[in-house]
């Protein structure tokens, strides 16, 4: 595993963290605003916020002002590609996790991410920018699980 992934394949210019100067990846607003647990909604200034992409930092969302930065205790999820974050979710639309995308791989050897989705949820939401705390579809974790999926099959 990798210590930082990239979740855009545009690279906008984002500054470095202000506590693991890492450069993040730039977000939404309103991608801020809904993944904030309710109490801190209105703290979000009219700025540019940014998601620190560090496994090992505390840090979510930050900005160019200093102490205008949000915490991981911060977020009403736990983000998926930092250390301790638990659930792990590949789908934070439809609140599907990493073990439970491996298990459907190995029961129906489906491949396709949308597949998968409908396969495991009755209804299928989607709501990334209000619920994925990079604003973006599923996560990376998505296709990896899938591999690691088609490997047990392959195994077994
Ligand atoms: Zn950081």
């Amino acid at each position: 595993m990798k210590n930082t992934i990239k979740i855009s394949t545009i690279k906008l210019m984002a500054p470095p963290c202000p506590q693991c100067s890492q450069h993040g990846e730039m977000v939404r607003k309103l991608t801020v605003r809904s993944l904030l647990n309710p109490e801190l909604k209105n703290k979000v200034l009219d700025i540019a916020y940014y998601l620190c992409m560090s496994s090992d930092c505390e840090v979510s969302y930050y900005s160019n002002i200093p102490n205008e930065i949000f915490t991981t205790k911060d977020v009403k999820v736990p983000i998926w590609y930092k250390k301790d974050a638990q659930p792990k979710y590949a789908c934070y639309c439809n609140k599907i996790t990493d073990e439970e995308v491996i298990t459907a791989v190995k029961e129906t050897g489906l491949t396709d991410t949308q597949e998968i989705i409908k396969f495991l949820r009755e209804k299928v939401k989607c709501a990334c920018v209000a619920m994925n705390p990079s604003g973006q579809c599923c996560t990376p974790l998505f296709p990896e699980a899938i591999e690691i999926g088609l490997q047990q099959i392959q195994e077994e």
